[in-house]
């Protein structure tokens, strides 16, 4: 199945964005000839609560299901980290495929709720939240267009149990048009703030750890209830990584810091990078050194001697 986020150039996307309100023929039904054919051929991104319900359902922490059912991917060209679920060893077909139908249907991803809607999530210049808009993907295999039920796009997410979904999405969304949006000013992401990203974004049980740490409680005060809630529920603290995403990325502060715990590591970051410059200097110094030397030693094997017979330099 082709479950696009966006339409592109030759996709299967409807180039037309249309509202929740506007009216779809659509019905995917058992027994259909189709059966199946959508999850034979996927392309997948998977939200933060997608893995979160996904994992679970598995019965698995969140590092071992991005490792074995998912491929870790950069959304355009703005350096952000995506993650698609994985097609089975060697083919393209979806691994919770079975010939009843979805292996994990109760927990399966949004774009597979959506489909055959694609969702684009838009942020209107000069305003800082989202706006939802639709497109309709129309594939050849896909008979489901075929059945005379028509309903609007809203009551379609609410049948499929998209609507939760987006909601617990959304914090997600808003983090990934910022940084679309302010990209290219800033330019590429260090790779600390995009493996910080990845890891706050879709690997919430790291992220659990990360939050429990003694480091974290230093710079971050939390009380002792809220830091409770977090470590119980993870959908609560999927919640709480984009704020702190938010925070570390983009400034905005939500979390309370503590005052001498950030002065201190601002200190230390600050040394450190005084290091850094220290140790790349010395590095620099001692390549344009060894450079030296190597030219000096070409020029050495050169005046023991020259092939060219008209060379009359032959010491
Ligand atoms: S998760 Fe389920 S619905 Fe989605 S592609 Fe896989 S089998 Fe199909
Ligand atoms: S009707 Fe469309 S969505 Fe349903 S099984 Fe067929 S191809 Fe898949």
């Amino acid at each position: 199945m082709s479950k696009p986020d966006v339409p592109f150039p030759q996709s299967p996307v409807v180039p037309n964005m249309v509202d929740g309100d506007h009216q779809i023929q659509f019905s995917c039904h058992k027994g259909i000839s189709c059966w199946n054919a959508c999850c034979a051929n996927i392309d997948i991104s998977l939200t933060p609560y997608d893995i979160i319900r996904l994992k679970k359902r598995l019965d698995t922490t969140s590092t071992v299901f991005l490792r074995d059912y998912t491929v870790p991917h950069e959304m355009e060209k703005d350096g952000i980290a995506g993650v698609k679920l994985r097609p089975v060893d060697g083919g393209t077909a979806c691994r919770f495929m079975t010939p009843e139908g979805c292996g994990v249907y109760e927990d399966r991803p949004t774009a597979c709720r959506y489909y055959p809607v694609a969702l684009l999530s838009i942020r209107k210049q000069d305003e800082y939240t989202d706006t939802q808009s639709y497109a309709l993907v129309k594939e050849d295999h896909c008979k489901g267009h075929e059945v005379a039920r028509t309903m609007a796009i809203d009551a379609y997410r609410k049948e499929q149990g998209a609507e939760e979904y987006d909601e617990l999405a959304r914090g997600w969304r808003q983090l990934i048009l910022k940084k679309k949006s302010t990209g290219p000013a800033i330019g590429a992401p260090s790779l600390k703030s995009r493996q910080l990203f990845f890891m706050a974004c879709y690997d919430i049980d790291t992220f659990h750890n990360f939050v429990e740490s003694e480091a974290f409680g230093k710079l971050f005060k939390l009380g002792a209830d809220e830091k409770a809630m977090l470590m119980a529920d993870d959908v609560e603290l999927m919640q709480f990584s984009f704020r702190f995403l938010k925070q570390v990325l983009f400034g905005e502060k939500s979390i309370e810091l503590d005052e001498e715990a950030a002065k201190e590591r601002l200190v230390k970051w600050q040394a450190r990078q005084v290091e850094i410059e220290k140790e790349a200097a010395e590095k620099r110094e001692e390549y344009e050194r060894k450079m030296l030397e190597e030219g000096i030693n070409e020029e050495d094997s050169g005046l023991g001697y020259c092939e060219d017979e008209s060379c009359g330099d032959k010491r």
